[in-house]
Parts: C-alpha cells; structure tokens; sequence
C-alpha cells in the first residue's frame, strides 16, 4: 500500500493509548528489515530518516525512494518522518517529496527563536497536509532536551504547543539519546502530566536506553511514539561482527549486511509488538 499519513497512524495509537513506534532506517537494508518485521508484527510502523542520515547519505532523495518503494510493497500500514532536522530547508524539502510527517529540531536555538521557526515549519508543512513534531530547545546540556535529568515543563509545553501549533511534542522525561544499555528511568509522573495539560500526543526519543516494561509504562501513563534507533543499531552491528568473526575470508558484503538484516527482523517485530500492545 501507498505511504500511510503519519497523522492517520498517530491519531488511531494517542485515541487508544497505544504506542506507535518509529523506528530509524540509515541504509536500504534497514529499512527493509524494518518493513520486514512490521509485517510479521502485521502492525503499522512509522520509518524515520535522521538529519544525519541524510548527510551521510549526500541528499535525501535516494532513501525517501527506497522507502517510498518499499511502503508501496508493504502489507501493514509504514508512514515516514523526517527525524531531527535542524535545516529548516531539509524540513520543507522532506515535506515537498512526501514524507507524511517532519520533526523540526529547534533545540539549538533560544526559545523565541525555536518557537518562530517551528511555528514558520508547521504553516508551511499544514499547508500541505503534513504532521509536523518538535521539541522544547530551552534546557541546555550537549543533547538539548534529552540530556540526563533535564525535564520538559508542563506549562512551558502548553505554551510552546500554543505558540507554534505543532502536532506532536517530543519532551525530556528521562531518556537519553544513543544509549547502548537500557538504564534510564523515566518519569512517569511527568509524562501523564504532559499529556493532560498539552492535549498533543508525546514522543519518547532515546527510548534505546529505556527498559522494555518502562516502556510499556510510559505509554500507559500516556506516552504515544516511541522512536528506537540506537537498540536496531545494536541489534544489526552483533550480527555483522559475528559473521565476520565466523568467517574471516568472507569478501562479499552483501553476506554479512545480510546477517544484519535477518537478525533485525524478529527484533523489530518484538519490539513493535510490545509498543502497540504492551505485552
Ligand atoms: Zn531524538
């Protein structure tokens, strides 16, 4: 089926209280894996492309294509953001080649600054019919919003919410980006306060480093997307390393990327399994 509307899929999982996970591709092969295991889940699934990703890739064209094209074959409903884009122009680029949904990073600014922006992206993506997530910019620390025991306010999310009429709001709870070990706890408190009082639906980021009943947890307490990179990333490297400590002489690469990919299918599967129904 055809690219499914981001905000299709995030108003169906924040109606029931569901998680919707969103997971990142950073080659063709992850994303396959990815479109793989939702299949075998039979659940839908959002694929997320990074800023970084894209500047590995040299543009954002080729792996929107691959995604696009791999959605078209998919028989579970795959939508597809732009995650952490702190280019305004890759933003509306993203919006312009059909992704269903942009997240506009403005932590990097003064507040005033990242509300004008992410308000200034949000007409812009609205006007085309595309779901736009941002994130608070006003805490400091090295990971913005998601440093270690930097917190997202409540009436600094309404306010925020008001003032740039975004669509979904990614909020510091706990987590932290790019952890390899699952050891962070997240407020659960904090996070039921957030969805009463902002009324858009949430977006855990570093969920890698959260554990998978704390998971569950938060989309109890009201949590809607949970975005996973760094954990796949885990996931597929051991398998690659494996392979290649197994054989040694192996040259062809499509061998051992393979080994990634077939062991990134039962995972994600797992794993989109546990968001969408807690168990
Ligand atoms: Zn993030």
């Amino acid at each position: 089926m055809p690219l499914s509307p981001t905000s299709k899929l995030m108003a169906d999982a924040f109606g029931r209280k569901r998680g919707l996970a969103a997971f990142n591709i950073i080659h063709l092969e992850t994303a396959e894996a990815l479109v793989a295991g939702a299949e075998m889940a039979g659940l839908p699934l959002i694929l997320q492309i990074s800023e970084n990703c894209v500047k590995y890739h040299g543009g954002l064209v080729p792996l929107t294509r691959a995604a696009q094209a791999l959605a078209d074959r998919s028989t579970v409903p795959i939508a597809l953001h732009l995650d952490h884009a702190e280019d305004e122009h890759l933003a509306m680029e993203a919006v312009d080649l059909g992704f269903g949904s942009v997240m506009y990073d403005g932590a990097h600014l003064d507040y005033e600054d990242n509300v004008n922006a992410t308000a200034r992206i949000a007409r812009y993506a609205h006007a085309r019919g595309v779901y736009v997530e941002a994130e608070l910019g006003k805490v400091g620390g090295k990971d913005g919003a998601h440093a270690p025991g930097v917190r997202t306010d409540p009436q600094e999310a309404v306010a925020f919410v008001a003032a740039t009429n975004v669509d979904a709001l990614a909020v510091a709870v706990g987590s932290s980006h790019a952890m390899t070990a699952k050891t962070s706890t997240v407020d659960m408190g904090l996070i039921a306060a957030l969805r009463r009082e902002t009324g858009v639906p949430l977006v855990l980021h570093g969920s890698s480093g959260v554990p998978d009943q704390d998971l569950v947890s938060a989309i109890r307490s009201g949590m809607t997307k949970i975005n996973v990179s760094t954990h796949l990333n885990c996931v597929f490297t051991r398998a690659v390393r494996e392979y290649l400590e197994a054989n040694p002489a192996a040259v062809d690469s499509r061998k051992y990327i393979k080994a990634g990919r077939e062991a990134l299918v039962p995972e994600v599967a797992r794993l989109i399994t546990l968001i969408n129904d807690g168990r």
